[in-house]
């Protein structure tokens, strides 16, 4: 298309805030061959592996694309017959779960009165988190009911399962909250 320069200045500044990119988007540009070719590249000769984003119970179909080791972009499959190829914004942003500066890979803890946070063992959090976690059930342990109705269960402990845990790992965490005695259960997936 043919865009004169007083054209170009008129779209952008009525854009306000707009970039030169907005700009031509706003002239009838389109910019889908140059992501269609951008994205060819990126995941030209990768390893398609087929998987499920695991953020809610919907259960999208995506493409993982791998080079090597590494994975270099994630997508909706185009052959789901549910969300056939697309994906919602969170399912969109998988890829920075996996690639990501900012992702936390260490335990970190915080003492009792302390303002900082200090880099600990797996080892030791799972020991401390499994102590704590015993200690509270028993101390807080109902039991009957005054009724006399047979309840077993603690009303202290709340378990609270993440957006990114998949449906097999729910249902065990939830079998196991469930033996020892926690009845309040959310998951953002709702299992
Ligand atoms: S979070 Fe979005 S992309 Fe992922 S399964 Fe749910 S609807 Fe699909």
């Amino acid at each position: 298309m043919q865009v004169s320069r007083r054209d170009f200045l008129r779209v952008t500044a009525g854009a306000g805030a707009g970039t030169a990119i907005g700009g031509l988007v706003g002239l009838g540009a389109t910019l889908a061959p140059a992501r269609a070719q951008a994205q060819e590249l990126r995941i030209r000769d990768a390893k398609s592996v087929p998987s499920i984003c695991p953020f809610c119970s919907v259960g999208c179909a995506t493409l993982i694309q791998v080079k090597g080791d590494r994975i270099v972009n994630i997508e909706g499959d185009p052959r789901s017959p549910h969300n056939e190829g697309t994906l919602c914004p969170k399912g969109a942003a998988i890829y920075q779960l996996h690639v990501n500066p900012n992702r936390q890979t260490k335990v970190l803890h915080r003492k009792p009165g302390a303002s900082g946070w200090e880099v600990v063992e797996l080892e030791w959090a799972m020991d401390r988190v499994a102590e704590l976690t015993k200690k509270t059930r028993d101390d807080t342990f109902i039991e009957k009911l005054p009724n006399g109705k047979l309840v077993n269960m603690t009303p202290a402990i709340f378990a609270l399962g993440g957006a990114t845990l998949d449906n097999e790992f729910n249902h065990v965490c939830q079998k196991f909250w469930r033996g020892i005695g926690v009845v309040a259960i959310e998951n953002q997936a709702r299992i």
